[in-house]
């Protein structure tokens, strides 16, 4: 997508933004009918949708703030994600271990879940089960046996937070969206009063341009109100940032063997979650006014977490250095007086400035889709009352997101059991099939395909150098952290695989983009430096 092409168009929507809400928005929108253009200053999902605990759920913790509304509607959104993208949003059960002391006795446990379940619409096979101490530590043998008074198991949906924005972002492209990333938009042009487009800067082609639309949503996340201010509509509620860290550690060291929910002594919770070779720890919740572009991993917030599952899980003995990756993100809450950090409401809301600039802000992954509607409802209302015209009702809840055309999670497995044929006879280890599925899914086989085309004695090259040939080709990538971080999960999940990919994948993006020697080094330092930020600062 040019800037040439986007010059001379008056577009129906331009959103800014393409994390999940700005990519919920553009999807949405092109559904309907709109002629629909998003701009993103950095790659897609670079913002907090690559930051997050990457589960879909309901928030059982907003049970305890009484957010009924909030836990019913995310509740619901659980099943339909699930349906859009099975291989993407995958059902799992969360463990949450009644211990002596505890946030949650055996009764408010066992009632709390029973109220989640009917909330959130959980199919009855599915709903909360309660289990003895017996029990219990036979599901977890992880957990003190001295301390555990029980538990209860109950559904959530795991997810890969930058996966599923790519393939929001992708099947509103195949909808007719122009989404454009590393594009910034720097100010605001008005006519009469009204906004009516952005000036912008293409980070690609270093050119500037200018964008028109009859209606514009700032989906900027932590940004909302930087560009709030660009528009001098910057007055009543504001923007509340909250850090969140995850840290992961191998598998070996914290062998959860499911995900689990749990307390931490000064009466916050927190999940650890395994995933391929690894367990993620996370999050802290404290105020942020630093760097919103580089948000980092600090000491205290690594002990935290390490204190926590030492806490808990009382034979680990975690240490800082066991750490391999981390990611830290910015929670865009809306300001509360007297609310501290994990207080605040996660529910978003929609602010419209008198110039018409539409900002939508707070909110959660999960509810993407539902943010998404609400805007455009008030979008196309506007549209019909200022033009006549009349645009589609959502339908988003039936458009299976790219990748994922599948019938139920079934059909996940039989594909990911068929990949698994597939990785034997190039030599790569059946690991691979869930993280490719679970990354790509029935795009897998494009990325199977292609992977003879490569020379390499090692496998696990050639399978990386096809990634690469994909994501490049068909998501946008223009760097080695769109890839290492945002398409592929490496830099969290597999940072060991790195050090012998850094190389090849450097030198194919060299030939890609036609990269002199100077650029290749400026690509390699960046990667450098993001490992290090990943799994050294903090130490
Ligand atoms: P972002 O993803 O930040 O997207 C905004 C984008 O706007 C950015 O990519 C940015 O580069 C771009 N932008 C900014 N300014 C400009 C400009 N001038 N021009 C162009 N582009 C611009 N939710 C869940 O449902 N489940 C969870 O498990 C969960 N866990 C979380 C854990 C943590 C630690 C955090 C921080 C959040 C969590 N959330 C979770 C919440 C969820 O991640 C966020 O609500 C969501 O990702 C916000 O998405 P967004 O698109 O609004 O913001």
């Amino acid at each position: 997508m040019s800037v040439e092409e986007t010059k001379d168009k008056l577009y129906d929507l331009l959103i800014i933004g393409g994390g999940i809400t700005g990519a919920g928005i553009a999807l949405d929108a092109v559904s309907r009918g709109l002629d629909t253009v998003l701009v993103e200053k950095n790659d897609f999902a670079s913002g907090t949708s690559s930051k997050s605990t990457k589960l879909i759920h309901g928030g059982l913790r907003y049970l305890k703030q009484f957010e009924i509304a909030l836990v019913r509607e995310v509740g619901r959104e659980r099943a339909i994600v699930h349906r859009l993208a099975p291989q993407l949003v995958k059902s799992e059960k969360m463990m949450l271990p009644i211990i002596k002391g505890g946030s949650f006795g055996k009764i408010l446990t066992s009632v709390g879940l029973m109220v989640y379940d009917v909330l959130a619409g959980v199919e009855k096979a599915d709903q909360r089960k309660m289990l003895d101490k017996e029990e219990t530590l036979k599901k977890e043998p992880l957990l003190p046996e001295e301390i555990v008074e029980g538990g209860g198991l109950y559904a959530e949906y795991r997810t890969d937070d930058a996966r599923l924005t790519i393939e929001v972002i992708k099947t509103s492209t195949q909808f007719g969206a122009k989404c454009i990333n590393y594009m910034e938009v720097e100010d605001f042009i008005y006519e009469n009063n009204s906004v009516i487009g952005t000036k912008c800067v293409d980070y690609i082609t270093n050119e500037k341009s200018n964008i028109k639309a009859r209606y514009i949503v700032n989906a900027a996340g932590p940004w909302v109100d930087e560009l709030r201010q660009k528009n001098k509509s910057k007055q009543g509620k504001s923007l509340h940032l909250t850090k969140g860290v995850h840290i992961v550690v191998p598998h070996e060291k914290l062998p959860v063997s499911q995900a689990i929910y749990f307390d931490v002594p000064d009466g916050r919770m927190i999940f650890a979650i395994p995933r391929g070779r690894v367990t993620y720890i996370g999050t802290t919740d404290t105020d942020y006014h630093g760097d919103k572009n580089q948000v980092i991993t600090e000491n205290k917030d690594a002990e935290y977490l390490v204190d926590a599952v030492n806490n808990t899980f009382r034979t680990v003995n975690l240490k800082v250095e066991d750490v391999v990756s981390s990611w830290a993100g910015l929670r865009p809450l809306i300001y509360e007086e007297g609310k501290s950090a994990s207080t605040l409401s996660r529910k978003d809301e929609i602010f419209e400035s008198k110039t018409g600039l539409i900002s939508i802000a707070g909110g959660k992954l999960t509810g993407y889709r539902k943010m998404a509607e609400r805007v455009l409802d008030m979008v196309v209302k506007k549209y019909k009352n200022e033009y006549g015209k009349s645009f589609e009702d959502c339908s988003t809840d039936e458009i299976s997101l790219a990748g994922g055309k599948f019938n139920g999670q079934n059909e996940v497995v039989d594909y990911t059991e068929s990949i698994k044929k597939q990785l034997n006879k190039l030599d790569l280890d059946t690991y691979y099939a869930e993280y490719l599925v679970n990354n790509y899914g029935n795009q897998t086989n494009v990325i199977l395909e292609k992977i003879n085309d490569f020379d390499d004695e090692d496998p696990e090259i050639k399978l990386g150098r096809a990634e690469l040939w994909y994501v490049v080709n068909s998501e946008m990538v223009f760097n080695s952290l769109d890839y290492f971080a945002r398409r592929t999960g490496r830099l969290y999940f597999e940072i060991d695989t790195i050090e012998k990919l850094k190389e090849p994948i450097l030198n194919d993006l060299k030939d890609y983009f036609n990269w002199d020697s100077a650029k290749y080094k400026y690509e390699m330092a960046a990667l450098e430096e993001a490992i290090y930020l990943a799994s050294e600062v903090f130490k």
